[in-house]
């Protein structure tokens, strides 16, 4: 095993990822700059747009794909709402959707031609229903011409759209395993102008633990509904320059039939050191001076060997998927990932990646996440080398998180159940 994290005389620091192996340096004189992108003119917001500023604004639902379910608020409790149709969109406010993507990055026809991938009979249900109503009608035909352009498939334009390439397209919609988590506001509550987007971190920690529970329930949905599915890798990118279509607040779920690079070397060394995960993800962030915040079973800490700084919250249960957490273990988890973005700020730009044990690995891989701060470019250096250069160190990290996070805990912004050393 190489040490993690290396100090050179000079105070270059070399990071060596415990997991896959990812070699960073940390360069002394890079003088710490403030992360977040600069708005020099936030516009102010024109009322008339409200709930409407993009796709994913609930003003404007007609524009995504036929929803699979949403989360709807009353009071202090929270319901899960499945299978309605076109007119029933504007029946609830919902505070989170589930959709297919519409532009997916494996799409039916892959997972059907290749594995033989049928729609489930909820999803078949769900089409049927969908498109005995004139609204769903509409709106799957609006889609299918949107989707047959993009392939340049002839009859896009057809009046009517025939019958054949409305039932093909509408296939595809609505059993897509690559799917959209989007949350109910685009900027705060009370925004006066558009630099205030509701990041993950200005929710309530409430509001994002339900974020986490629905996000979970959708990883375990496309592994029950798709047998082919080998991996769901779940991921949030935070702002354009992280790689979003919309400064809207939104995850991404997406089946793949591979286990992915980083799982494969984490698969085959967790096997012959199966306490891998704790030992060089909590217990090494303890000894290194690098712990963020607690939760009673769940941990924050700067990360090491990753391409951009970063923070990441483990669970401490490793013999469990992450939908057979208990609602605490999830809580305590949700509270940590929350913590972290509101000490990083809705203006920096992040990805936050989950990883997870899939059902059919029978080894200890917790759920945990990793939240990147993309504030360097990737240049030839690091295409050339595979070494990445970082401008802050994981103290560095550590330091700038935790100061913000007392502050955040004593302004009551996040969870009062965090413990922050
Ligand atoms: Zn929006």
């Amino acid at each position: 095993m190489i040490e993690p994290l290396t100090r050179l005389p000079d105070g270059t620091i070399k990071q060596v990822n415990p997991f896959t192996g990812t070699k960073v340096w940390t360069l002394p004189g890079r003088a710490a700059r403030p992360l977040g992108i600069a708005r020099p003119d936030p516009k102010p917001l024109d009322p008339a747009e409200h709930e409407r500023h993009c796709a994913f604004c609930w003003g404007r639902m007609i524009e995504t794909t036929p929803e699979i379910a949403r989360v709807v608020r009353d009071g202090s409790s929270w319901r899960e709402v499945r299978g309605l149709v076109a007119e029933q969109l504007h029946d609830t406010v919902p505070e989170l959707r589930l959709f297919p993507n519409l532009f997916e990055i494996l799409s039916y026809d892959y997972w059907h031609l290749a594995h033989g991938y049928e729609p489930t009979p909820e999803s078949l249900a769900h089409r049927t229903a969908y498109l005995s109503t004139p609204a769903g009608r509409a709106h799957v035909t609006a889609l299918a011409r949107i989707r047959m352009r993009s392939r340049g498939a002839a009859g896009a334009e057809a009046e009517p759209l025939d019958e054949d390439d409305l039932e093909r397209e509408a296939v595809g919609l609505f059993a897509g395993n690559h799917q959209v988590v989007v949350s109910r506001r685009h900027f705060v509550d009370g925004a006066t102008n558009d630099a205030q987007n509701a990041g993950a971190g200005t929710l309530t920690p409430e509001e994002h633990w339900q974020y986490t529970r629905f996000t979970i329930a959708g990883v375990r949905d496309l592994y029950r509904s798709n047998p082919h599915a080998r991996y769901v890798s779940a991921f949030q990118n935070w702002l354009r320059p992280a790689g979003a279509s919309f400064d809207h607040l939104h995850k991404q779920l997406v089946a793949i039939d591979e286990p992915g690079v980083d799982l494969e070397r984490e698969t085959e060394r967790v096997r012959a050191e199966p306490d891998l995960f704790a030992r060089w993800g909590p217990e090494y962030a303890e000894t290194q001076g690098l712990v963020v915040a607690r939760t009673p079973t769940a941990m924050a800490f700067a990360g090491i060997g990753h391409q951009y700084p970063s923070l990441v919250v483990y669970t401490s249960n490793t013999s469990c998927r992450p939908w057979e957490l208990s609602d605490d273990e999830v809580r305590d988890f949700s509270d940590l990932v929350h913590a972290c973005h509101a000490a990083t700020g809705a203006d920096v730009p992040t990805n936050e990646e989950w990883h997870h044990g899939p059902p059919s690995l029978d080894l200890p891989v917790p759920l945990r996440v990793v939240l990147k701060w993309r504030v360097s470019t990737l240049a030839g250096f690091e295409g050339g080398t595979k070494i990445y250069v970082n401008t802050i160190d994981p103290w560095a990290v550590r330091e700038r998180t935790v100061s913000r996070l007392r502050q955040l805990a004593a302004d009551g912004l996040v969870s009062d159940r965090l413990d922050i050393p």
